[in-house]
């Protein structure tokens, strides 16, 4: 039987929103299409809503909502096989012939301050939610911002909507002061697209004492495949991957990694790993180095088992 991947980060839908005339079916701009999906034997795909920061405040709640809209009617309606993951327990019922998708939410700006349209993104099916991309705002700071101030009062509300919702609160993009408050308080943690801070030193990657808190909270790390946060450079290799994911394994995080593409997020590509169709690249290689039990693991079963019950 083929091993199966979950993927909990790619921007498709930033993609479709930016010319709804793509072809989420097999645009060959969209590095997670449909067609690579099935060929690289995606079972689940998480699609990111993401509002761009250069939107005005006033149209970004619009924004999303139409990026939802997209999800609905461009990928999950016209293609039976896609199956809109609207809660946990979905997961146990896909079929085999099933490609699972979830939506998550990447920076909580587009709801302003208003955690009704948080519980109504909720409703729409949203089952993540990071607090920031890299800037700052009423929730928190990401890391591109200088002041590196933790969650706010209404950042913590947020967790705790989370929390309280079994949604999952994502750590990447969020400043490091941040990143500890959401230890302290999140029920169900997760780094959706972040890779080891030793071994590339950039503020989107964790460091050892953030992994080992990650492992300890039953947090999840989904290891990214953009050069930049593998070599710090626009070249990588699919060996730079998988010294990401050993050095993840050294620190006890073996059973809690995964991956978090960012396909369609990114711009230079793992050489090897140009979309989503050629998964199977990085699976047959992490076959000469680890157990199936654990290449089963990195691949989706890690973050079966992690999902709240
Ligand atoms: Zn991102």
């Amino acid at each position: 039987m083929p091993i199966q991947i979950i993927d909990t980060h790619c921007d498709a839908l930033l993609k479709l929103w930016e010319n709804p005339k793509r072809s989420f079916i097999n645009d060959p701009k969209i590095d997670a299409n449909l067609e690579r999906l099935k060929r690289g034997q995606v079972k689940i795909q998480c699609f990111a809503l993401f509002v761009e920061p250069f939107i005005r405040q006033e149209q970004k709640f619009q924004v999303i909502l139409e990026q939802v809209d997209l999800f609905n009617e461009k990928v999950v309606k016209p293609n039976p096989e896609i199956k809109h993951i609207k809660s946990w327990d979905d997961i146990q019922t896909l079929k085999s012939d099933e490609i699972g998708a979830i939506l998550t939410l990447e920076g909580l700006d587009g709801i302003g301050d208003d955690l009704t349209k948080l519980r109504i993104l909720f409703q729409l099916g949203v089952l993540s939610v990071g607090l920031t991309w890299n800037q700052a705002n009423l929730f928190a700071d990401g890391v591109g911002e200088l002041r590196g101030a933790g969650l706010s009062t209404l950042g913590k509300l947020a967790v705790q909507a989370n929390n309280d919702n079994k949604i999952l609160t994502d750590v990447s993009h969020l400043h490091i002061n941040g990143f500890w408050d959401v230890i302290e308080l999140a029920d169900y943690p997760i780094a959706s697209h972040s890779n080891a801070y030793t071994l590339c030193d950039h503020p989107r990657n964790l460091n050892d004492e953030q992994i080992h808190a990650l492992v300890k909270k039953r947090g999840y790390i989904g290891i990214v495949f953009h050069p930049l946060f593998l070599t710090g450079q626009d070249f990588a290799t699919i060996t730079d991957v998988i010294k990401h994911i050993e050095h993840m394994c050294n620190l006890g995080a073996s059973e809690q990694i995964g991956f978090g593409s960012d396909f369609d997020g990114i711009s230079v590509y793992v050489n090897g790993l140009r979309h989503a169709g050629q998964f199977q690249h990085l699976i047959n290689e992490l076959q000469k180095h680890y157990s199936e039990q654990l290449v089963r693991g990195f691949a989706g079963e890690n973050f079966r088992r992690l999902i709240p019950q």
